[in-house]
């Protein structure tokens, strides 16, 4: 009995592994045959200046509609794009179709444009391709590349090696570099010395926990110091309540982005929006 029992289990840790292998499989199918139809749309989330809450920049945030339907979270494609290397098809993608967006916008709002911030994930960064890539969509939409901002994460760069190199290279280029999800990685401080940042995006943890507590407010604080000190401009994430905002405000942060401010919407959204404070 013991033996079957053993050889049951077996069997079904086998079904586990095979059903969750076929499930990625079968996603990374849907992707590319939805990445073919064109099942995929950019929305942006401004990203504003405080108190005023005026549009300065936006991020472009990519969502798929499986068969036109509601969209699957990034958090969940993102990684099978990766694993199957559709992200270098995808990332070409978000590239061109952001850079056309913030042409139209140079072309409509001029100095009032928004800066156009795009995610980059740990495999683009390790294509050498991409800052060709991104010179390359920078002059077919005749954009300056101060315009354009990649936000890259800690743990794509810490190790060093060729997404560092990657990394300096769009530098070199002169778009800006904003280190997402900051301070929550392993070697934020570390990093800071060898990245050529331009941009702290400070993690939404730090600011959910401000709410009154002097620890918080310290370490909210002491971020945008650090970024203060070296020249860098900080951004706060996640901001969701008011009472936030009106924090940070005080702590001395100057940007802030979240569900308080606005969601993530569509382009002509975007648009509407710079109308109405124009
Ligand atoms: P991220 O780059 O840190 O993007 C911020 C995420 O936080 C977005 O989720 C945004 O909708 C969400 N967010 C913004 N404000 C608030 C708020 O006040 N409260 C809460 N609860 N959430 C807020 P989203 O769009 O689901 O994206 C999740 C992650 O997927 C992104 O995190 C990024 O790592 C990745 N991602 C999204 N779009 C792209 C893309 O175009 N390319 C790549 N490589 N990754 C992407
Ligand atoms: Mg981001
Ligand atoms: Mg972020
Ligand atoms: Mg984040």
């Amino acid at each position: 009995a013991a033996q079957r029992v053993g050889a049951d289990r077996y069997q079904r840790h086998t079904d586990a592994l095979d059903t969750s292998a076929r499930n990625s499989a079968q996603m990374a199918a849907a992707l590319r045959r939805g990445f073919d139809a064109g099942e995929f749309r950019l929305v942006y989330q401004p990203i504003v200046e405080l108190p005023h809450g005026i549009i300065r920049g936006v991020e472009a945030l990519v969502r798929w509609h499986p068969d036109g339907g509601s969209p699957v979270s990034p958090a969940e494609f993102i990684p099978v794009a990766e694993q199957t290397g559709l992200i270098i098809d995808l990332g070409a993608w978000i590239l061109d179709t952001a850079c056309a967006d913030a042409a139209a916008w140079q072309a409509r709002w001029g100095a009032d444009a928004p800066r156009v911030s795009i995610n980059v994930s740990a495999r683009q960064l390790l294509d050498p391709d991409l800052p060709g890539l991104v010179a390359a969509a920078l002059s077919r939409h005749g954009l300056e590349p101060r315009g354009i901002t990649c936000e890259i994460t800690e743990t794509a760069v810490f190790a060093g090696g060729p997404a560092l190199d990657t990394v300096r290279a769009l530098r070199e280029i002169g778009v800006g570099i904003a280190l997402d999800d900051f301070g929550t990685g392993h070697s934020s401080l570390t990093l800071l010395r060898t990245c050529p940042v331009t941009t702290l995006k400070v993690d939404k943890s730090f600011i959910d926990e401000l709410n009154g507590s002097p620890q918080q407010e310290a370490i909210a604080a002491s971020l945008r110091g650090i970024a203060d000190t070296l020249g860098l401009r900080a951004v706060a994430e996640g901001v969701e309540t008011q009472d936030q905002a009106d924090r940070l405000h005080a702590l001395g942060y100057r940007y802030a982005q979240g569900f308080y401010f606005a969601r993530p919407t569509p382009a002509a959204e975007i648009d509407l929006a710079l109308a109405l404070a124009a």
